[in-house]
């Protein structure tokens, strides 16, 4: 499956704000993003016009890059997102949020969603008490996401159950970090989901 696997910081630098890739680092004085940060490449620093095309695709991007997902999968979900009911950009955000990996991260399971998408891959966890490892894995209502037995003994399990004790789950999942467990009540609704793009435009981008 494709991923990108070059800087992860990069990514924040040409998006301009922390995209929280790379779990305690990203809290820690030592993100460029608390220094004086400017896009990557050559020409970084130069001043470009941005046209409305230009505005929709940052924040396209931003999204993507928020939650790892590459463009043909993220136009998926947009399709998927046109043809429900409701607000298509809200729609949009549910389906990612609702990613294994996503939902592993929210959880508190993991540092953040890279990990997330790498602890899901190596068949760490359980969803209603079977082993999934795929990181876009659609959660729904009601299902039951676990860390699988085997992997509670390993360092890193217990090091990450220590650190979903002291997150605060959204209130759209249910967590018990000593079980290290938690299910999902329902979609989250926009004002739950903290990623600050503006979804309205990249409806706008898609619907030309
Ligand atoms: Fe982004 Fe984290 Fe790197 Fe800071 S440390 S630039 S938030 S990935």
């Amino acid at each position: 499956m494709a991923r990108y696997t070059q800087a992860v910081c990069r990514l924040c630098r040409r998006e301009g704000l922390k995209l929280y890739l790379k779990g305690e680092r990203c809290y820690m004085p030592k993100c460029p993003m608390d220094k004086k940060a400017v896009p990557p490449g050559q020409h970084g620093q130069t001043r470009k016009k941005e046209t409305p095309y230009g505005v929709q695709m940052r924040e396209k991007q931003r999204a993507r890059r928020f939650y790892g997902v590459l463009e043909r999968q993220f136009r998926r979900y947009f399709s998927i997102a046109a043809k429900a009911k409701g607000v298509t950009g809200e729609a949009l955000l549910q389906q990612l949020e609702l990613r294994l990996d996503n939902v592993v991260y929210r959880m508190g399971f993991a540092g953040s969603r890279p990990e997330g998408r790498q602890l899901v891959r190596h068949g760490h966890f359980k969803v209603n008490d079977r082993k999934v490892n795929i990181p876009s894995f659609q959660l729904r209502e009601g299902d039951v996401v676990s860390v699988s037995p085997h992997s509670r003994e390993m360092a890193k399990v217990k090091e990450l159950a220590e650190l979903a004790k002291t997150r605060t789950a959204p209130g759209w999942m249910q967590v018990d970090a000593e079980r290290l467990r938690g299910s999902i009540l329902r979609a989250p609704r926009r004002d739950e989901i903290d990623v600050p793009v503006k979804e309205h435009l990249i409806v706008e981008l898609y619907s030309k």
